[in-house]
């Protein structure tokens, strides 16, 4: 076996299952997840779900951004 088997709640149904993670990618220069994606700077949501599953892109999202940068006079 290799890897790690995820177990718990899925974000979909809410039943308790092995999980499979599916990333939302989002191209937004965020101080949350600090991550690269096709050389961009993105934030990511995660979806838990089980195999049964095919999850939904959030409707909403959270980021977390440097104000600073985004102010208006
Ligand atoms: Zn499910
Ligand atoms: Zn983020």
């Amino acid at each position: 076996m290799s890897g790690s088997v995820e177990y718990g709640k899925c974000q979909c149904c809410g039943k308790e299952a092995i999980l499979t993670r599916t990333y939302f990618y989002y191209d937004i220069d965020c101080t949350c997840c600090g991550s690269i994606h096709n050389g961009k700077k993105t934030h990511f949501e995660l979806i838990r779900h089980c195999s049964k599953c095919v999850p939904k892109e959030p409707t909403t999202i959270k980021v977390h951004l440097t104000a600073s940068k985004y102010k208006v006079d």
